[in-house]
């Protein structure tokens, strides 16, 4: 599937090359377990078959000037998986290991994040396959002007808004924004979320998905009648989601023992520092060479002594292979799909808890769409304010989640998903088919 993938001519060969062929499929396994979810609910064979289906798959050519006068062809996709409970709403990532199938999958857990948190979106996912470290800030624009202007008809407030993803942040959003607004000819900002404040971005987004972590991650613990205080963390990703879960769950009194980036992992049983991981990164980019703490390969971190760990790096991290040597209590998936169908069976027979991403990672557009109504009635919240709805929200959402678990005996992910596809259903049924 990457193999296709090229930058400047040359084929990168991605370290993660073997990623889609060695385990499932994602799209297959987003729909085992929707199918297993579907068949817990006897859905209506017709609407287990509509909601088989993306609405919308688009993919395009996305030609750019490089600096140095060559002309490089990537290709991008937006594909929407469902509108009927709103507009359709998913990041856009740039990373070589966008393909077809990853980012249907990706729609789709969008249509049960929004579900299972309850806000008016349908779900949608865009990505293009390219490697934004080895592109100047030029030719990113560039790259991102083009395919928002190759995907600008499925584009809008009221039909598809984008956010950060994957390789993606609040200067990508801006040039989405000026670029859909260039076209519409007035400025249009509820059209992308994780935009920065200055221009329409809300307080506590770049946060917020870490911040629900940490949330239904403190419930989880809570649940089990595990402590807070000195709960042992490791945490696989240093981005956006990684760093700030950490820091949040070290505040709240636990103890992170491990966090990785693509570098590699720093491991130390007696706590680190995540402050100082914070600057060290922020000085050399990476975690590799820091100093307090033993270096471990990013495969060790997921099977480290620990109480929770948080997968917030990028999707089938837990496999058959790896599931079996697991040694934490609970699972808070920060990531899109860091765990194969096959690897929560041996989970749930080690009665290890996890918090499905659908419900782990959902504060991220929860409090996207707090920035999508914020644009809208133009009128901003205090960052107080953003931060206590969005605690209700996620709070609310994994009492519903695990309630639904508890009635039907079944583990947390099925259900996620049997309230998500529920929600669903429900507006199809209350909408009929248009025919
Ligand atoms: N990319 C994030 C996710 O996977 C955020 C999506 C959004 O805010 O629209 O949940």
């Amino acid at each position: 599937m990457t193999s296709i993938a090229t930058h400047r001519g040359q084929p990168i060969i991605s370290p993660d090359k073997d990623r889609f062929l060695t385990e499932e499929n994602p799209f297959e396994a987003m729909m085992s377990r929707f199918d297993y979810a579907a068949q817990r609910l006897s859905l209506d064979p017709g609407l287990y078959k509509v909601l088989r289906h993306p609405e919308k798959q688009i993919i395009v050519a996305v030609p750019v000037h490089l600096d140095n006068g060559e002309v490089e062809v990537y290709t991008g996709y937006r594909v929407i998986h469902n509108s009927s409970r709103g507009p359709a709403k998913g990041g856009i990532r740039f990373d070589m290991n966008v393909n077809l199938d990853e980012v249907k999958a990706l729609a789709a857990w969008m249509t049960w994040k929004c579900a299972v948190v309850n806000i008016p979106f349908g779900g949608s996912k865009g990505g293009v396959i390219c490697d934004p470290s080895h592109m100047s800030m030029p030719e990113l624009e560039r790259l991102t002007r083009r395919y928002t202007s190759a995907i600008i008809d499925t584009l809008g407030p009221d039909s598809d808004v984008p956010a950060p993803d994957v390789n993606t942040n609040e200067r990508v959003m801006a040039w989405v924004m000026d670029t859909y607004s260039m076209h519409k000819r007035h400025t249009v900002t509820a059209v992308v979320t994780g935009k920065p404040i200055e221009m329409g971005g809300s307080l506590g987004r770049r946060e917020a998905t870490g911040r629900g972590c940490m949330i239904v991650t403190l419930k989880a613990l809570a649940r089990l009648g595990l402590p807070v205080k000195g709960a042992r963390v490791a945490v696989q990703g240093f981005g956006n989601v990684g760093s700030i879960t950490a820091q949040l769950l070290e505040q709240a009194g636990c103890t992170i023992v491990a966090v990785s980036d693509k570098t590699g992992g720093i491991w130390n049983a007696k706590g680190l520092d995540v402050t100082d991981l914070l600057a060290h990164v922020r000085k050399n980019k990476f975690l590799t060479g820091y100093p307090k703490g033993e270096g471990i390969a990013n495969e060790e971190l997921l099977t480290v002594d620990c109480d929770v760990l948080v997968p917030a790096a990028l999707e089938n991290v837990i496999t058959s292979k790896n599931a079996g040597s697991i040694r934490a209590k609970v699972i808070c998936e920060g990531a899109n799909g860091p765990t194969t169908a096959n690897a929560d069976r041996i989970l749930e027979e080690k009665g290890v808890f996890v918090i499905p991403d659908i419900l782990a990672n959902a504060g991220g557009v929860t409090v996207s769409y707090f920035e999508w109504v914020q644009d809208r009635g133009g009128y901003f919240w205090d960052e107080e304010t953003v931060n206590q709805r969005l605690e209700k929200i996620m709070v609310r959402s994994f009492d519903e989640v695990a309630g639904m678990s508890d009635t039907h005996a079944l583990n947390m992910r099925t259900g996620a998903y049997m309230l998500a596809i529920e929600r669903v259903a429900a507006v199809h049924r209350l909408r009929g088919m248009y025919a």
